[in-house]
C-alpha cells in the first residue's frame, strides 16, 4: 500500500540543478573542474559576510530572530522602503513558493515566461495551480502577450529581470506600461535575481506607491556570492507581506544567513569588484564566442546565452570531459543554445580553449 499525492503533484518534473564540481570530478575523473553553470559569483563569498557568519556561529544554540530585524533594517535603509514591506526567505525560491502557497488554489492560473526559471512552474503545480507559459519573443519576455493572457482566473504573474536564461532586460518604462495594464487583483512578481549586474539597475519596488500588486524579489545568491547560505527577500505592499509572514516557517532564514547577508550589504567594494569582473569578462567572452560562430545575445546578467548550428547537449557533454560545466538549453526548448556563466579570467580562458577543441 502506498499513499498517492494529488494528481497535480504527480505532474511535477524534478528541478535539474547545475552539476556540482565534485560530482563531475568523481564521475569523469577530471581534476580542477570549472563550473559555469549556475550563475554563481566566481569571486567567492563577500568577505564582510564571512566575518559576520563566523561571529554568528557562537550563537548557534539560539533560534534565529524570526523577524530578521537586523537584515530587514539594513535593507529598509538601503532601499528606502519600510521594514513592513520586506519579507526574507530561504533564498528567493522561498518567496516564490510562499506567493504560490498564499494565493493559489486548484484551478487558479499563474502566468510565466517560457522558457523561464523552473521554480515558477514547480511552485505553481505544488499548490494545484495552472502554469500558463508564454513563449519568449526574440529571446525577450513578451510583456504584451502576458498582459493579454491575464484573465479572471489569473492570480499571479512571474517575470524575470534581467531574464534567465537569455539575459534580456525590461526597462522601467516598459515595466510601468505593463503594470498599467494588469488588474490590481493579480500580483506581478518581478524576479530580480540578477538586477545588480544590469547596466542601469533600478528599484522596481518604488513603483509600489502606485501599484498595490507588485512584488520585487532579490537574492544574495548571485552578486553577493552567498548561494550556499540560502537567503533572499521580497519587497511588497504590507498587506501581502502580512499574508506571507503568516504562512512562512518562523525560522525560514538561519541566524548566520540573516547576519551574513546584512554584512554583505555593506560590502560595496565586493559588489563593485564583482560588477567590474563580470562586465570586463563579458566583453571578452562575447567576442570569443562570436569568433566560434556563436550567435551571442545581449545580456544584462552574469551569464551569456549563445546559439550555434550544433547540438548543445553534445557540446555540453564534450565540455564535461574537459572539466568545464556549462548549461545546455535543450531542456529549456533550445537544443542549439547554451548558457555560460561568466567566471574568473582563467576559467573563461579554459572555457574558450576547451570550446576550440570541442567544436
Ligand atoms: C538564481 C536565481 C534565483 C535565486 O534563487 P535563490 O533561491 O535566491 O538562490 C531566483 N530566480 C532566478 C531567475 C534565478 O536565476
Amino acid at each position: 500500500m502506498v499513499i498517492n499525492p494529488p494528481e497535480y503533484i504527480n505532474k511535477i518534473k524534478p528541478y535539474k540543478a547545475g552539476k556540482p564540481i565534485e560530482e563531475l570530478e568523481r564521475e569523469y575523473g577530471v581534476k580542477n573542474a570549472v563550473k559555469l553553470a549556475s550563475n554563481e559569483n566566481p569571486l567567492g563569498p563577500s568577505p564582510y559576510a564571512l566575518k559576520a557568519i563566523e561571529k554568528s556561529l557562537l550563537k548557534l544554540h539560539r533560534y534565529p530572530d524570526s523577524g530578521g530585524y537586523e537584515l530587514r533594517k539594513k535593507l529598509s535603509d538601503k532601499l528606502e522602503i519600510s521594514m513592513e514591506n520586506i519579507v526574507t526567505g530561504n533564498g528567493s525560491d522561498d518567496i516564490i513558493a510562499l506567493l504560490c502557497k498564499a494565493f493559489l488554489k486548484e484551478g487558479r492560473k499563474v502566468i510565466m515566461p517560457d522558457p523561464g526559471f523552473l521554480m515558477y512552474e514547480i511552485s505553481t503545480l505544488s499548490e494545484g495551480g495552472i502554469p500558463v507559459k508564454i513563449p519568449l519573443k526574440d529571446f525577450c519576455i513578451d510583456l504584451d502577450k502576458i498582459a493579454d493572457s491575464a484573465d479572471e482566473k489569473t492570480a499571479l504573474i512571474f517575470i524575470t529581470n534581467p531574464n534567465n536564461p537569455t539575459g534580456s532586460f525590461i526597462t522601467k518604462d516598459s515595466l510601468e506600461a505593463f503594470l498599467e495594464k494588469i488588474p490590481e487583483n493579480i500580483i506581478v512578481a518581478v524576479d530580480e535575481a540578477y538586477m545588480e549586474f544590469a547596466d542601469e539597475p533600478y528599484n522596481s519596488h518604488l513603483l509600489m506607491d502606485r501599484y498595490k500588486n507588485i512584488v520585487s524579489m532579490r537574492t544574495f545568491s548571485k552578486a553577493y556570492g552567498l548561494a550556499g547560505l540560502r537567503i533572499g527577500y521580497g519587497l511588497m505592499p504590507s498587506y501581502i507581506a502580512e499574508i506571507l509572514n503568516k504562512i512562512r516557517q518562523p525560522f525560514n532564514t538561519s541566524s548566520s544567513a540573516q547576519l551574513g547577508a546584512a554584512a554583505a550589504l555593506d560590502d560595496s567594494d565586493f559588489l563593485s569588484r564583482t560588477r567590474k569582473l563580470i562586465s570586463g569578462e563579458k566583453k571578452f567572452l562575447k567576442n570569443a564566442l562570436k569568433e566560434f560562430g556563436f550567435n551571442v545575445y545581449d545580456t544584462q546578467a552574469n551569464f551569456i546565452f549563445a546559439g550555434i548550428d550544433q547540438s548543445a547537449d553534445e557540446i555540453y557533454e564534450k565540455l564535461l570531459y574537459k572539466g568545464v560545466i556549462a548549461r545546455s538549453m535543450s531542456a529549456y526548448g533550445y537544443p542549439q543554445h547554451l548558457r555560460f556563466t561568466i567566471g574568473l579570467e582563467e576559467e573563461n580562458r579554459l572555457l574558450i580553449k576547451s570550446l576550440k577543441e570541442v567544436l
